[in-house]
This record gives C-alpha cells, structure tokens and sequence, in this order.
C-alpha cells in the first residue's frame, strides 16, 4: 500500500520554494504532498493535538503546519510528553526543567494553541517507562478532546536515535485509533469520555 494512501492526509512538508509543485514524484516511488494555505478556515469546528516529547521538536519540525492548521480554524493542543531534563537552558537540572516548561508555553502561545499537557517521563528514559501507561494517557486526553488530527513523530520512521521520539510514536499510533474503541477503558465512558478515534495524521 502506498504510504500516502495509508496515512490519509499526506505528509507535512515544510520549507518548500513557492513554485514547488502540490504533487511531485520523488525517485519516482513515493508521492509527496503540500498542502497550501486555504483561506475561509474550512477546518473550523475541529480539533488538532501537536505531541512532541521536547519542546523544541513541533517548533523544529512542524511549527509551520501547526501555526497554518490553527490559522485554517483548528482549535489545537499540544501534548509534552517528557519533563526536558536532560537538554536546554539552566545550570542545574531544575532550572532546564523550568526553562522548558517557561518555552513550551510560549510555543503554545505563538502558534495559537490553546493549553499545553505536560506528561513529564524523564527525558532520554521513555524506553524505561511503560508504554501502556502513556497510552491510557493519550486515549483519555484524545476521548476528552475530542481530537481530530494529529502531528507528532514518524512511528515507522528509520535511524531514529532518541527513545522519547519513537517511544511517544509508537504510543501514539497505537493510541489514537484505541481511543475510538468501545471496550478500552470502559471506565472513561461511565465518566462521560465517549470513545473518539483520531482520522487525521501527520507523521
Ligand atoms: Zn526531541
């Protein structure tokens, strides 16, 4: 199956010159979509959710789509899925906590979102935690968001290095098409969180 036809949407290409055409062969073996601007914000009642493990990986790799899906209507949210230990701004290790959770919100601002969900696994050690815990987590935020599209990284995607990248994508995936089943967690539906599957992805 080709991918394209697989992920539904497409994949978000950023950067691309102007005169770059919508639909391009690349090697001839995989078709590669960008999607322009639409004005009249056609996504008007729906719902996206940006999931990064750090802050820095939707403003590097999808802030563009982001800020151009909210200015198309969305209503988004975006998803930390570490507490940024490990990496960024401070002289201990509490003071890079702080400057990250202070940047996350101000890339939540920037780009249009609505609030930002810390979900705070240590960062670099998400292969250390348990992938079904992050999941349920997902699920419920997705069922009570109702979400309609995702962003976040590749979950088939080749050499990628850091564990919080593939460990949130393999969580995701899994979760987003979970979330739409009646029998898992069956106790959110008695709380009022109906299931709801996520259709869209940008991987
Ligand atoms: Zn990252």
């Amino acid at each position: 199956m080709e991918r394209r036809i697989f992920l539904s949407k497409g994949m978000a290409i950023g950067l691309m010159p102007p005169s770059f055409e919508t639909t391009q062969k690349i090697n001839n073996t995989e078709e590669v979509v960008v999607e322009k601007y639409q004005s009249g914000q056609p996504h008007k009642e729906k719902v996206l959710a940006a999931i990064q493990p750090h802050s820095d990986d939707v403003p590097i790799f999808a802030g563009g789509t982001v800020a151009k899906l909210i200015r198309e209507g969305y209503t988004g949210y975006l998803i930390r899925t570490s507490n940024d230990d490990h990496a960024g701004r401070g002289s201990t290790v509490g003071e890079v906590i702080y400057n990250n959770e202070k940047d996350t919100e101000e890339v939540a601002k920037a780009l249009g979102l609505s609030k930002v969900y810390n979900l705070g696994y240590r960062n670099h050690r998400m292969d250390n935690i348990s992938i079904q815990e992050l999941r349920g987590r997902l699920i419920f935020l997705f069922r009570m968001l109702k979400v309609d599209t995702i962003i976040s990284y590749d979950p088939w995607g080749h050499y990628e290095e850091n564990p919080d990248h593939y460990i949130t994508a393999s969580a995701v995936e899994s979760a987003r098409w979970m979330a739409g089943g009646g029998l898992d967690y069956p106790e959110h539906i008695e709380a009022g969180i109906n299931p709801h599957a996520v259709i869209e992805r940008y991987y």
